[in-house]
């Protein structure tokens, strides 16, 4: 691990994982042995944060993690669109293929302040998007037994059972671990895990600026998983 972030250039190249809709890349950065750990930001186009935090935490490193895996940016086309779905509306994060997948809209706040009524596209199928399939394709591959899942800005940690990484990301952010993020959220990537005995964590970081976030947690979270095996 290096004493200060890599600015401006990511330190290694990253492998491509498929393509999303409108042709762009799916990048992920490969660990060296196998995958204990996959840190996934940027699911939620609305939430560009969450990448900027990750890639952060990623240019620590000069070279790649013996056991940990990074996806900096899950919905590319969302993040360039500022949308929460990809460019088919589509929430990915309700789209996986869970025994609760529900073709319903569901529903979602704009804001905290917000009520629950934005409405989100499930996906005319399960796993309808190709950044779903080529996700699953790709967990699949790395098979990790515990996945990251960065989001924001409910501040919570959220998790069904306390590991060390709930433990870990509840101490630096301070904020609280749930068992349940309090609303139904069929067809999630969480729900998916659970369903394919791999450990989901989502941490939904505070409603903070980007670089505050950095600030905050890059380093800490960095030589976390410098020590994640
Ligand atoms: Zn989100």
């Amino acid at each position: 691990m290096r004493k200060e972030q890599h600015r401006g250039t990511l330190p290694f190249p990253l492998k491509q994982y498929g393509k999303t809709a409108l042709g762009a890349p799916l990048l992920y950065a490969p660990c060296k042995q196998k995958c204990t750990l996959l840190a996934i930001a940027g699911i939620h186009g609305e939430e560009p944060e969450t990448t900027f935090l990750l890639s952060r935490i990623f240019r620590y490193f000069a070279e790649p993690l013996q056991n940990v895996a990074f996806i900096l940016c899950a919905n590319p086309d969302g993040v360039m669109l500022g949308t929460r779905g990809n460019s088919n509306g589509v929430d990915l994060n309700r789209n996986f293929p869970t025994a609760n997948w529900n073709p319903k809209i569901t529903l979602s706040k704009a804001s905290l302040e917000s009520k629950r009524i934005t409405e989100l596209l499930p996906g005319k199928t399960p796993a309808s998007e190709v950044e779903t399939k080529s996700l699953i394709k790709l967990i699949r591959k790395l098979q990790p037994a515990e996945i990251l899942s960065i989001h924001s800005p409910l501040a919570c940690v959220e998790s069904p059972m306390i590991t060390p990484l709930t433990h870990f990301l509840t101490e630096i952010s301070e904020t609280p671990y749930k068992k349940d993020i309090g609303y139904p959220t069929p067809g999630s990537l969480g729900t998916w895990c659970g369903e394919n005995s791999i450990h989901c964590v989502t941490w939904e970081l505070s409603r903070l600026a980007p670089e505050i976030l950095a600030q905050k947690f890059a380093k800490k979270v960095a030589v976390y998983f410098s020590k994640t095996v």
